[in-house]
């Protein structure tokens, strides 16, 4: 069995505006002062803000590769003066992030990953849930509901003001006004996830 040390996955997950980005940039800050080598990715389909960067709602950024091809980060990635690895949106890549990121972890690599766990629909989003499961640590951050203030864990899209339907398609790279950070009683879907359903035997 191979002596080398292996690394680790951590998961920072929550609805928009829970400060996944900021908390993701915060963590990767640390470890450059630690001299660490580090590099960061993020998939080209979000280009809402710069593609070189990764930028936070509050206005904080780091660089980042914007990646077509999940199959381009190993190559950057297992470099032996790359220590800590980010990836943000991360709901975004295809499901082949997954094993890049277990060969990364395998590989000694420290691996931070930050998306939304939920879509607008309130269902587990792309690769999420299976990254949350394999990780050795998961952040759930919640952000401030617009509507009563309370802790939100759903992302609200709002189509023309009015709350999206269930059956709009799922990725709409948006603004602010298309989407806001809602609790639990505020959140409004017309049809809730097939898991909501129990099997009555
Ligand atoms: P995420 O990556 O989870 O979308 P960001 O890190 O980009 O979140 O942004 C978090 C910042 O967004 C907060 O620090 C705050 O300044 C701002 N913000 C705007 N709306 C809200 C909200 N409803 N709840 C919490 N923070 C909000
Ligand atoms: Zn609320």
């Amino acid at each position: 069995m191979s002596s080398k040390k292996k690394g680790s996955l951590e998961v920072i997950c929550g609805p928009m505006f829970s400060g996944k980005s900021e908390e993701l940039i915060r963590r990767l800050r640390r470890a450059t002062i630690a001299q660490q080598g580090v590099v960061v990715f993020k998939p080209s389909i979000d280009n809402r803000h710069s593609t070189e960067h990764i930028v936070s709602h509050n206005g904080s950024r780091i660089s980042a590769f914007a990646i077509h091809d999940t199959s381009e980060i190993i190559e950057y990635g297992m470099r032996d003066d790359v220590h800590v690895i980010g990836f943000d949106e991360t709901q975004f890549f295809d499901n082949s992030i997954v094993p890049v990121i277990c060969t990364l972890v395998e590989a000694g690599k420290r691996v931070i990953v930050g998306g939304l766990d939920l879509d607008f629909r309130g269902a587990p989003f792309g690769s999420m849930p299976l990254l949350m499961a394999i990780a050795n640590q998961v952040t759930k951050l919640q952000a401030i509901c617009t509507i009563c203030g309370n802790d939100a864990n759903f992302t609200q899209r709002l189509v023309d003001g009015q709350a999206a339907r269930h059956d709009d398609p799922i990725i709409l790279v948006g603004a602010q006004e298309a989407y806001q950070a809602r609790c639990r009683q505020c959140y409004v879907i017309d049809k809730y996830p097939s898991f909501h359903q129990a099997t009555i035997l």
